[in-house]
């Protein structure tokens, strides 16, 4: 398969550049790249400083956005302009998040719908797309400074429960940064390929990759064979971290300083530092036994000599076991749902922060069975592996081929020679995409399947790669006949298309190799020209549609006019034979606005028809006439 890269807006060819990986997380975000010396994945950071950017952003006054550590800073003080978790919002409504409306310490507008979710900062709306592209922004320059060159390329990972509502908008979030965003990738995906696993073209193995990071849990079972990725079955609770963590913390110092959590409402400044010790306590309970800290805002006479805060790995244990016990509970249920046990499970990744906490560790790994994999930096893994997909696809892991992708769109043939993609390129294979056609005159008894390949809207352009009839259709009604074509590619990289009628069942396929005789030079001359061209074939297919609208409604009112003479006086028959005669003319010339115009003018004088067959289709029905009839 080939690989390259074209700069939309130079159109050269870029056969070498960098592609980063990004993990575009809820607390946290990152860019990694493959070391081009070591070839090893590594976490971009400025000298000194931590990979992590936290995903937060900050507006001032005047609207300017800042993102990561500078804007975290806001969050206590300013919690109406500083927005995180923004990733919760990836392609909501209002509808899908009013339940957990007050974990949001901004405004999220409630207009009690179904359309996507806004977030009102002062007078300015934000969608979570432009939020996130705020990050991601953030994250490509801060990849520009220490690589010291332009990065336009990435590959983002969203988590495997993402619907394709919210890996559209993670997409649009990197295409709005600047980013051309050459593949979403799962982040239990990611986390394995940061392990190396199904890197090797024999490897047959299922995964269990437990995340648990600072706001959320997910649990994936995943099977890799041939290195092919599926996702078997997801679980979790995405309001269950490490952030629930510190607050136990807080909750058990509070009980023992006889203080209620209503006092600490009252005390913004002590609740803060409270979080940032508990936070502390939690990470160094992680390698040692006890936490210590005398601290001010606690001091009692003699604190000078007792430490205030304390809490042992014992206590801390005993706090979290409930949440931890939760986190088991979604794993069986994983398994459950993957119709697998814990024997099925041959690895066990470990993502996010929460699983450096030795009690996570070994739960996971007492109930599967087996020592988890931890050497991964936890937080980084994601990123790591979202990297090494990137090289893949950058075309430098040349013994890694199936987690591949199609060089050119697939497509068929549709009215008006127009190109209908149903596996546009760039598409991971395997794949499978099924579409729906139906037929535009009556009694139609086949249908040519015309499959082709390319960039182009018109097929003419594109490369025909085959062609067949279904035939024998039943005589049916124009639109009754539902077709159904179904674009297989296997793993070889062979297409098989299917084109089934589903109201008779009548059947035909047909193999094909779209890479047969194609050369990587002709696969790039094809992109080349999908691009040189796009502002023509933008055009060309609008006049196409339009052409086509106009000719299926002079169809439909030939018919109707037909049928139904006696509803109509003689002056609207003159009235839409007129119009019918100017829409033809218009339908000759090249113009879509006076296509437009004219099936507009006929269908304003057709409409009244349609309303009355409507009217005498239901008296004669309530005279008992079948109104179908
Ligand atoms: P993530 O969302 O993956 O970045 O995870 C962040 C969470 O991991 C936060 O709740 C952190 O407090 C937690 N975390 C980070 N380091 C540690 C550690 N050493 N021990 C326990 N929790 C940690």
């Amino acid at each position: 398969m080939a690989k390259i890269g074209i700069n939309i807006a130079t159109g050269s060819l870029q056969q070498a550049e960098m592609i980063v990986g990004i993990d575009l997380g809820t607390t946290n975000s990152l860019v990694a790249i493959i070391h081009p010396e070591t070839k090893m994945p590594i976490a971009l950071k400025e000298h000194g400083t931590s990979s992590l950017v936290p995903s937060i952003v900050h507006f001032d006054e005047y609207g300017n956005a800042s993102v990561g550590e500078v804007a975290k800073q806001y969050l206590e003080s300013e919690p109406q302009n500083t927005i995180f978790s923004a990733k919760r919002l990836m392609g909501k409504s209002y509808n899908d998040v009013k339940n957990n409306a007050n974990f949001f310490t901004y405004k999220v507008i409630d207009d009690n719908t179904d359309s996507l979710v806004k977030v009102q900062v002062g007078n300015q709306f934000y969608s979570p797309i432009e939020l996130s592209s705020f990050i991601l922004k953030e994250l490509k320059q801060r990849a520009e400074h220490i690589l010291k060159t332009p990065v336009t390329k990435a590959v983002i990972t969203v988590p495997a429960y993402f619907n394709d509502a919210q890996r559209q908008a993670t997409r649009d979030a990197g295409k709005l940064a600047g980013l051309d965003v050459l593949r979403i990738v799962n982040e239990p995906t990611a986390a394995s390929l940061a392990y190396g696993l199904g890197l090797r073209m024999d490897e047959e193995k299922t995964i269990a990759v437990y995340d648990l990071g600072g706001g959320t849990f997910d649990v994936s079972i995943l099977r890799i064979t041939n290195g092919i990725f599926e996702v078997l079955s997801t679980n979790g609770d995405t309001y269950l971290g490490g952030d629930d963590f510190d607050r136990l913390i807080i909750q058990h110092w509070l009980k023992e300083k006889g203080m209620t959590e209503e006092g600490l409402h009252s005390n913004k400044q002590l609740a803060q530092t409270l979080r940032l010790i508990a936070e502390e306590a939690k990470k160094q309970l992680s390698t040692q036994e006890v936490f210590e800290m005398n601290n001010p805002l606690f001091a009692t006479d003699n604190s000078q000599q007792t430490y205030d805060l304390r809490l042992t790995t014992y206590d801390f244990n005993a706090l979290i076991q409930p949440l931890v016990d939760k986190t088991i509970t979604s794993c069986v249920n994983a398994l459950k749902d993957a119709a697998l046990t814990t024997a099925d499970i041959d690895t066990i990744v470990m993502v996010g922060g929460s699983t450096r906490v030795p009690a996570v560790k070994n739960a996971v790994s007492a109930f599967f069975g087996k020592p988890v994999n931890d050497t991964v930096n936890p937080d980084e893994v994601v990123a790591l592996g979202a990297a090494v997909q990137a090289d893949i696809l950058a075309g430098n892991n040349k013994d890694f081929l199936l987690l591949d992708i199609t060089p050119l769109s697939l497509g068929l043939e549709t009215m008006g020679g127009l190109m209908d993609v149903l596996i546009p390129r760039n598409s991971k294979i395997p794949t499978k995409v099924g579409r729906q056609y139906t037929t535009y005159v009556d009694g139609q008894g086949s249908m040519r399947i015309s499959v082709f390949q390319g960039e182009r809207d018109l097929v003419k352009d594109n490369r025909k790669l085959a062609e067949f009839n279904l035939t024998n259709i039943p005589g049916m009604p124009a639109g009754l006949p539902k077709v159904e074509v179904n674009f297989l590619i296997n793993a070889d990289g062979i297409l098989v298309v299917t084109a089934k009628e589903l109201r008779s069942g009548v059947q035909q396929s047909i193999e094909v190799k779209p890479q047969y005789g194609l050369t990587d030079k002709q696969v790039e001359q094809m992109l080349m020209d999908s691009i040189t061209h796009a502002k023509d074939d933008i055009q060309i297919r609008a006049l196409v549609e339009a052409r086509t609208e106009g000719e299926q409604i002079l169809v439909v009112t030939e018919k109707f006019l037909t049928k139904n003479t006696t509803l109509i006086t003689k002056e609207e028959m003159l009235a839409t034979a007129q119009a019918m005669q100017a829409l033809q003319l218009a339908l000759t010339m090249e113009d879509k606005n006076l296509i437009h115009t004219k099936t507009e003018e006929l269908n304003e004088i057709t409409r009244p028809f349609a309303e009355r067959a409507m009217d005498e289709a239901i008296s004669s029905a309530m005279k008992g006439q079948n109104i179908l009839g």
